[in-house]
């Protein structure tokens, strides 16, 4: 866990976006990782998260998106004003939502691709193969593989291995646990965990499946309808009765009751 004076990381500050200049996607949301900490941002369907993660990785222009107010740093860059890939270079790398893989490569020949970036040797490309495996010990048994012919667990660790290929100082993932079985989505949180442990690599994560991301974060923020309506430390919002009702299914809301938090941080 990282100290709580050391400067942040990523600072996103009161952002608003929208989509096509029309749709509102986020109305002022702000939130920062410091070094070595893992962040949480929970929320239903369409709450925002994907919104917020693109913008921290400068992927709203290629949606049609746009930063209307409010701004984005990482490591004392301006991100709207800085490529995705050379975000990527300084260390800021996505897994976007959907476990993206090239599905007719191999399983090996997707992670070699996260390190093109990087102007690293084979000698390094060997260590860093060696790295993920150790992490992912299912991927070095389906290295020679076709990405396509893998499970869904399999391609999660195969998109997440990819991205730390270009060895991340911060890493950015997009609902990991989607559509996987929970003792694969334990094994992916785990390994997240002990990068973040070992190495001090920062993580922000959003997720739907609050209970998983509120068990290895060490903060988290709750957004609704692109608001941060709470935010605290992972060990505060998962005691809190509202979270358990709202969030992590442990309790049936009333049915007058709105489903919403109350509190706006
Ligand atoms: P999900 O878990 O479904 O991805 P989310 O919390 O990530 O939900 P976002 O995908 O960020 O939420 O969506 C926030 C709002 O922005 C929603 O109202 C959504 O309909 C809208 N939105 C998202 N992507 C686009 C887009 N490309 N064009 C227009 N509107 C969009």
């Amino acid at each position: 866990m990282a100290p709580s004076n050391s400067r942040p990381l990523l600072v996103v500050d009161a952002v608003e976006a929208t989509y096509s200049h029309a749709i509102r996607a986020l109305s002022g949301v702000s939130l920062t990782v410091a070094p070595g900490e893992i962040v949480a941002l929970l929320g239903a369907n369409g709450a925002g998260k994907t919104t917020t993660l693109k913008a921290v990785t400068n992927l709203l222009p290629a949606e049609r998106g746009q930063i209307v107010a409010g701004g984005i740093s990482y490591d004392g860059l301006n991100v709207a004003r800085t490529s995705t890939a050379a975000l990527v270079r300084r260390g800021l790398v996505g897994v976007l939502e959907g476990r993206h893989c090239f599905k007719s490569l191999t399983v090996e020949e997707n992670l070699v691709t996260g390190g093109l970036g990087r102007s690293g040797s084979r000698a390094d490309i060997r260590r860093d193969l060696a790295r993920v495996y150790a992490l992912f010990p299912r991927l070095a048994e389906r290295r020679r593989s076709a990405a396509g012919l893998c499970s869904g667990g399999e391609q999660q660790m195969t998109a997440i291995g990819r991205a730390l290929m270009a060895r991340p100082r911060l890493l950015v993932l997009d609902e990991p646990s989607m559509g996987l079985a929970p003792l694969i989505v334990e094994d992916i949180f785990r390994a997240l965990k002990r990068l973040n442990r070992d190495e001090g690599l920062s993580i922000l994560v959003a997720e739907q499946n609050s209970t998983v991301a509120l068990r290895h974060a060490d903060r988290a923020s709750v957004l609704e309808n692109g608001r941060v309506v709470l935010a605290g430390t992972a060990a505060e919002l998962a005691a809190r009765d509202d979270v358990k009702a709202f969030y992590l299914g442990l309790a049936t809301p009333h049915r007058d009751e709105p489903a919403r938090l109350a509190q706006v941080v």
